[in-house]
């Protein structure tokens, strides 16, 4: 069992860390402040392979490994996790088209994702379904010429910004075998959007509300197969919790280094706070927990990347375990520095804010719970 990265990941990680250092990290309260990401940082991202980081590279894509992604995940959110967070998201919609759709499909839509001059969101969750996505009510009814969706999609990242929307559709029964996947282009008549929703965190990541309206698709932008499409939305979940875990851990680790800096600098009583064996104690806490943190979500990519039988269960306790350390990590951080820490200025407040959605999204951590447990009984 060898536990070190390759050099080629280390050069992975290390591009990844330059790359946000240099283009994210000076900008990212700003973007928060605008609550949007210029769409310029996309194709630069892009250019270093990370439109289409697991799109098979016969279809352009750089063909990494699922554990080789979350080292780009946990390198750029060092810089900033709203916004490598919202790579993601993409990257899962332009796998998801890469494994399902026809290879006509790919021709046409694929290019243009892996370049991130499209960028892409996920619209599975509506305003009455959330963990229970499978309820789902978005309709669309099949005529001669094309699909018409009528319904509402929420809390879509990248609502009215993202140029194209890999949507959830019913189009048969109630059940989970009802569902379809379909490819709707901003722009398309019948396709409009809520209000910017007003967050916690993740701000700069424009969020809404996604509405179909007799939203017209033509026949070609389905996705794969009629019926498979919760099968689809499910298969890309599974990395997509690795790669949120991913951002809470580098997210995490930024505000422990930096409050190991501040400690030595910050005195009280006569000494420099990180002197004091009770705030040591809770140093060497964090420590061992991100660490463990990163081993545990390290072995579930690669239980991913391997095809193991268990790899569903170990991704969801990975991000079940992950994302809660990291919450916990960005607290204690803050309460480290002091009033100083509840202060935008020193950069740790953003990050518990950011850090808390990962507990809710990619399915909540008590579905997480749900699908240990489940496989605990099965077994
Ligand atoms: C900022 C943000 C961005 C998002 N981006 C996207 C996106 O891009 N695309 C998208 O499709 N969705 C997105 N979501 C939606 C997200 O995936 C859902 O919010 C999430 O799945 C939870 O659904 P819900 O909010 O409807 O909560 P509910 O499902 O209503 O859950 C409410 C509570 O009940 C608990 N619960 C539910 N069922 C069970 C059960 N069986 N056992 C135990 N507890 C249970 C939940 O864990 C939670 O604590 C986003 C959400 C947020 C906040």
């Amino acid at each position: 069992m060898d536990f070190a990265l390759t050099e080629e990941q280390t050069a992975i990680f290390d591009m990844a860390h330059a790359f946000g250092q240099e283009h994210i990290a000076p900008h990212a309260r700003q973007w928060e402040a605008d609550g949007t990401i210029p769409k310029t940082l996309w194709p630069q991202l892009a250019d270093l392979g990370f439109g289409g980081l697991y799109v098979s590279e016969d279809s352009g894509g750089s063909g990494l490994s699922r554990l080789d992604a979350t080292l780009v995940f946990e390198a750029l959110s060092m810089a900033c996790p709203s916004v490598a967070a919202f790579l993601s998201i993409h990257n899962m919609c332009a796998k998801m088209i890469d494994t399902f759709a026809s290879d006509d499909f790919k021709a046409r839509v694929l290019p243009k994702a892996l370049t991130m001059e499209t960028v892409l969101s996920y619209c599975l969750t509506e305003p009455g379904s959330g963990s229970d996505a499978a309820a789902l009510k978005t309709r669309a009814e099949k005529t001669n010429t094309d699909y018409r969706l009528t319904g509402t999609k929420a809390f879509i990242s990248g609502g009215g910004y993202s140029d194209a929307y890999v949507v959830m559709v019913r189009t048969g029964d109630d059940t989970a075998r009802g569902i379809s996947t379909v490819y709707v282009e901003d722009g398309t008549p019948g396709l409009s959007f809520g209000g910017l929703e007003d967050k916690m965190g993740w701000k700069s990541q424009p969020t809404r509300q996604v509405q179909f309206d007799d939203c017209a698709v033509p026949h070609a932008n389905l996705i794969g197969e009629e019926g498979k499409g919760f099968k689809y939305a499910m298969a890309g979940l599974d990395g997509g919790r690795l790669n949120i875990a991913a951002c809470s851990l580098g997210a995490a680790q930024t505000a422990l280094t930096n409050t190991l800096q501040y400690m030595s600098e910050r005195r009280a009583f006569g000494q420099s706070i990180d002197q004091f064996q009770a705030l040591q104690f809770r140093l060497a806490d964090m420590e061992i927990e991100l660490q463990a943190a990163r081993t545990f979500l390290r072995q579930a990519a690669w239980k991913l990347d391997q095809g193991a039988p268990d790899a569903t269960k170990f991704c969801a306790m990975a991000k079940k375990f992950v994302t809660e350390a990291g919450s916990k990590t960005v607290d204690q951080c803050l309460q480290l520095h002091g009033g100083y820490g509840y202060l935008a200025d020193y950069g740790i407040e953003k990050l518990v804010r950011d850090l808390r959605v990962h507990q809710i999204l990619e399915g909540t951590n008590e579905i997480m719970r749900m699908i240990v447990a489940r496989q605990m009984l099965a077994n």
